[in-house]
């Protein structure tokens, strides 16, 4: 009898939406596919979201991603995600606190990140990674990861980086039943005459329009805005320019799709101006090397300019040493040696890395600091002087030239090792304003009925500056939230 009486309503309840419906302002009516909650962005956050949806609740998701798969930037991301009191930090006997953890993900952001916003993100984070590794199953790694900006080794790392934590996400929302449609791009949010989102207008594989109504709620993860030059041109106030002569580590997937679709309907956008360049990158590609791992990882690294001179923290904040790398130019070098490849047991992870950038010309490795700096023509007698410095500042465990206070490691012996890198934008932190319960808010200050966001496409949780493994943290935390919250109608 209640689900005969159920299924009625729903019935009732798509015809009223067909001929109430106002698509962003035109007056036409419009026949679709009904869901309760529907997912836009099939990578971290969409994943997450999509999973929550239907766990609590929602009986039929959909989740539609433009491209032919999965996974958008997380896929490319590392994956690795900051929470305080880990299992690792216990085993390895670090001391770590949330307190400590928004503090510092809060300071790292210039404090231009609602408070309230990053301790939600702190406050679950460590419930997220254990989320991910019990019922989810991602594996991780037996060690932790160190980032610039925070104090303490923090964040848990996949085996197998983006993929080790998208494929299995993959796989519970697939086995949850959650409807995917892939090349299905979201075109318009559709909006009601009270004011409600009620579905997504998209164009599908064949290039047709096809819409899908949300009984409950529309998930907007669409990520961010890395890719869209126009975007980033346009909203940019921090670096002199992030035109195409600046590269991304991102997918061309991020394109701000969901920023643009939301503001249309009168959502607040915040911290738009905000945007996150990775300071090291292979000048090849744009993206992140491997091989760098020493600056993550806690241990000796150090840049220098082609004048063979430091010029910033090499572990301190990525605004820091983007900034620092742009004021030479925007090239600079990252060197090790023989030891913390062996630590890190590099040689063996990345020999492809090696092999390749080896062949591109942008890395190069010799028993001297003078061979190396002979190959990118640095000048070798300040190379040599550096490094002296440098050791003696790390044996004494004070940096007076750069204030470096974390991985104080010294490194007095060759073999050398020397990466040439260059910056890329890599995060960009604004997006919609959405509140703790993931709903996006409009220009008004009020909620948007039926409309949640989480990830990068959201503009409420890093402020000025994401600290490096937050972003995990926040997708992870905030795609549950909203995905409960559209199932739940909250
Ligand atoms: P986050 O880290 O916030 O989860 P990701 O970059 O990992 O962001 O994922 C965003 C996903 O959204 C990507 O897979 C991207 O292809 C997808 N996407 C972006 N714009 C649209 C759109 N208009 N329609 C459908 N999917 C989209």
């Amino acid at each position: 009898m209640r689900k005969g009486f159920t299924k009625l309503l729903s019935v009732l309840l798509v015809v009223g939406m067909v001929l109430s419906l106002t698509a962003c302002g035109t007056e036409e009516t419009q026949t679709g596919s009904s869901y309760d909650v529907v997912v836009v962005g099939a990578g971290g956050a969409g994943l997450c979201a999509a999973i929550e949806a239907k766990v609590h609740g929602a009986e039929n998701v959909l989740l539609i991603e433009k491209m032919p798969f999965a996974g958008g930037n997380t896929l490319l991301s590392w994956a690795e995600l900051a929470c305080a009191g880990n299992w690792l930090q216990i085993e390895q006997g670090i001391e770590d606190s949330n307190e400590q953890f928004a503090k510092e993900m809060w300071e790292g952001g210039g404090k231009v990140a609602r408070k309230e916003m990053v301790d939600i993100v702190v406050n679950n984070a460590l419930d997220a990674a254990l989320w991910l590794r019990d019922e989810i199953g991602v594996v991780y790694q037996d060690y932790l990861v160190h980032e610039g900006g925070h104090s303490v080794p923090r964040a848990v790392e996949p085996v197998d980086l983006g993929p080790g934590m998208i494929y299995p996400l993959l796989d519970k929302a697939e086995e949850l039943g959650v409807e995917i449609l892939y090349d299905t791009k979201a075109e318009e949010l559709l909006v009601n005459d009270e004011g409600r989102v009620i579905g997504v207008q998209a164009t599908n594989q064949e290039g047709e329009e096809v819409t899908f109504f949300a009984e409950k709620g529309v998930v907007l993860a669409t990520g961010g805005f890395g890719a869209n030059v126009e975007m980033r041109q346009k909203y940019n106030t921090r670096w002199e320019t992030l035109d195409e002569s600046v590269q991304t580590t991102n997918s061309p997937a991020a394109t701000g799709d969901g920023i643009v679709m939301a503001e249309k309907i009168g959502a607040q956008l915040e911290n738009m101006e905000h945007i996150q360049l990775y300071p090291f990158n292979n000048p090849m590609t744009g993206v992140f090397y491997g091989i760098e791992a020493p600056s993550w990882s806690g241990e000796g690294i150090v840049y220098v300019n082609q004048d063979g001179k430091r010029f910033v923290n090499e572990v301190g904040m990525r605004d820091e040493r983007a900034e620092g790398i742009l004021a030479q130019g925007g090239v600079a070098y990252a060197i090790y040696n023989q030891e913390v490849a062996d630590r890190l047991n590099l040689e063996e992870i990345y020999a492809d890395e090696y092999a390749q950038c080896l062949a591109d010309g942008v890395f190069y490795k010799a028993d001297t600091l003078e061979e190396i700096a002979e190959y990118f023509d640095i000048n070798a007698e300040n190379l040599v002087e550096t490094m002296e410095k440098y050791n003696e500042y790390m044996k004494a465990g004070h940096d007076p030239e750069f204030g470096r206070k974390t991985s104080m490691v010294p490194m007095e012996e060759g073999p050398w090792f020397i990466l040439k890198g260059v910056v890329s934008v890599h995060h960009t932190m604004g997006g919609v304003m959405i509140d703790t319960e993931a709903r996006v808010i409009n220009t008004e200050g009020e909620i948007i009925e039926g409309l949640y966001a989480a990830g990068e496409v959201t503009g409420s949780v890093h402020g000025n500056n994401r600290v490096g493994t937050c972003a995990i943290s926040d997708i992870v935390v905030f795609g549950r939230i909203a995905g409960k919250n559209a199932a739940q109608g909250i």
